[in-house]
């Protein structure tokens, strides 16, 4: 997928960076600006207050030095006191019931704190005594034993449970009694077919469920697309129509931009709440796709970074489908803050595949970090970078419909034989990419000399040689004939973000990703870590030393 370049102007996220301690209420944003633009920006400095303060307010409320207070939200009064609501991790792990907000007056001094919970959180050990296979096994199970009974009159009985849930560790204090537990979301569809999605949290000793809370509430809408099938869409409600807009996810929204290429396209409006069939005919299934593509990338880097939307302010994008006439690509653009899709040949086959929908938008995240210029290897870089997060986007979702691997565009056909567009097991397959570094990568097209940090991040996550993931077949090799275990694709995904957003400047090359992702791994795991050897040992095996 290609990427627009823009003449990029994006807002300055200085105000979020630094420390600042005073905050007036006065407005801070040129006199030009508008109300609304004024509130944002007196938000973000409020929540840069709180994130500077995370630190020294756990300390002052004596929270153990295994918690860490994370802001989530700022709320500044007309006479400089300020509410600051933090969530709270306990040795990395999220605390549910662990909120708590800090208020202050002006001059920082505490006033008070409102705490979720009060009781201190001490566990013995993070280590659980469920595995998280078996907790997951559990709370679906839990789901299961409730099909076909209503138990709350408001909604349709529970009708069918599609798959398992990924168990995840947390700390539960809500009960004043904090313990281990795990948070499972166990998808399936009612009897109506409202589709439903259950987060249960379970004791990680016993396995006894602790509460469950279904996330799709009845207002809540449902598409059926060409890639994804049927999911569950957060939709917004106007005179008695229903639009493709979550505002739940920064208001971003799908348009129909009609086969033209100008403008934004018109809103997608339904009076059914529920879009879309499933074919390219229909042109509602192709908006789907790229409606669950922005939610679920937008998930993905809320879960596993903590990142609030593509430019971490909390606003979302637009997603324009049917753009153009025969138009075979999708790509983003900085200016319009929008991604685009065609509707490929003889508009038809539209490009809407969830790996090219958070390729897409990390084009966006990378423009608001590191920035990599397009071009050499540093456009080899900012091209894995989203092929890398797209990849992670699909392993996110996990959909039946499109089960996640390490190949680029595998569905959308853009050779016509079936075959992915791009490997990151092994880029050559393609016939054009890179697997290894040498001299001249950095001359190839950017969609080449990704090849290496792609073969890297695969190699990183899964390790060398044949294997089958998930139903997938690779065999992938090395530059040095090295044996590589991985690491997994989460640790990889963390040291690649951390690298991306913190060392990564617009001009890092090949050499400078292996010192920038080695500083990743030493920040995240420790130097000398077997992280951080493995991400030594992989770029060697892609000839990157
Ligand atoms: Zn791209």
């Amino acid at each position: 997928m290609k990427r627009k370049l823009a003449a990029v102007a994006v807002l300055s996220a200085t105000a979020l960076l630094t420390g600042v301690i005073q905050v007036s209420t006065a407005a801070q944003a040129a006199p030009t600006a508008s109300p609304q633009a004024q509130a944002a920006r007196q938000h973000a400095t409020a929540l840069a207050v709180a994130s500077g303060q995370a630190g020294p307010l756990a300390k002052a409320l004596g929270l153990g030095d295994k918690e860490q207070l994370v802001a989530k939200d700022a709320v500044l009064d007309k006479d400089g006191t300020r509410h600051l609501r933090f969530e709270r991790t306990y040795a990395g792990l999220p605390v549910i019931g662990g909120d708590l907000v800090v208020h202050q007056k002006a001059d920082g001094a505490v006033k008070s704190v409102s705490k979720a919970v009060s009781a201190r959180i001490a566990l013995p050990s993070v280590t659980p005594k469920v595995p998280a296979d078996q907790a997951a096994a559990q709370a679906t199970g839990a789901v299961k034993a409730t099909v076909g009974a209503t138990l709350d009159a408001d909604q349709s009985p529970l009708a069918d449970v599609h798959q398992t849930g990924k168990a995840q560790l947390v700390v539960w204090a809500t009960d004043g009694n904090p313990r281990l537990a795990y948070r499972t979301t166990v998808e399936g569809v009612r009897a109506d077919g409202t589709p439903s999605s259950q987060v249960l949290v379970t004791d990680a000793a016993t396995g006894a469920v602790l509460s469950t809370h279904e996330k799709v509430q009845t207002a809540a809408g449902s598409g059926n697309g060409v890639f994804v099938g049927q999911v569950p869409l957060t939709t917004a409600e106007a005179g008695g129509q229903y639009q493709l807009k979550d505002d739940t996810r920064g208001g971003q929204s799908t348009t129909d931009m009609g086969n033209g290429t100008s403008g934004n396209g018109s809103p997608f409006a339904n009076t059914s709440n529920s879009f879309g069939d499933g074919t390219a005919a229909n042109r509602e299934s192709a908006a789907v796709d790229a409606q669950f593509g922005a939610a679920t990338t937008w998930d993905f880097y809320k879960n596993a970074f903590g990142r609030n939307g593509i430019r971490n302010d909390g606003v979302g994008a637009v997603s324009r489908v049917h753009y153009g006439s025969n138009y075979v690509n999708a790509f983003w653009s900085d200016d319009c803050f929008c991604m685009s899709y065609g509707d490929g040949s003889g508009d038809a086959a539209p490009l809407t595949e969830l790996d090219v929908a958070g390729h897409e938008m990390t084009h966006g995240v990378t423009a608001a970090t590191a920035n990599l210029n397009y071009s050499g290897e540093s456009g080899g870089l900012n091209e894995a970078t989203s092929d890398i997060m797209g990849t992670m986007v699909e392993w996110y979702a996990n959909l039946p419909s499109n089960p996640p691997n390490y190949w680029i565009g595998e569905l959308v056909n853009l050779n016509g034989n079936g075959t992915p567009l791009r490997y990151m097991d092994q880029p050559s397959k393609d016939g054009q990419s890179a697997d290894y570094w040498d001299a001249s990568v950095g001359n190839l097209d950017v969609h080449y000399s990704s090849g290496v940090a792609n073969h890297f991040f695969y190699l990183l996550s899964e390790g060398s040689g044949a294997k089958s993931i998930n139903g997938f077949s690779y065999n992938s090799p090395t530059y040095d004939n090295s044996t590589l275990a991985g690491i997994g694709r989460e640790k990889a995904a963390q040291i690649w973000y951390k690298a991306l957003t913190t060392y990564f400047t617009s001009t890092t090359d090949y050499a400078g990703a292996r010192a920038g992702t080695l500083s990743a791994a030493a920040d995240l795991y420790g130097s000398g870590s077997a992280e951080y050897n493995a991400v030594a040992a992989t770029w060697t095996a892609v000839n990157v030393n």
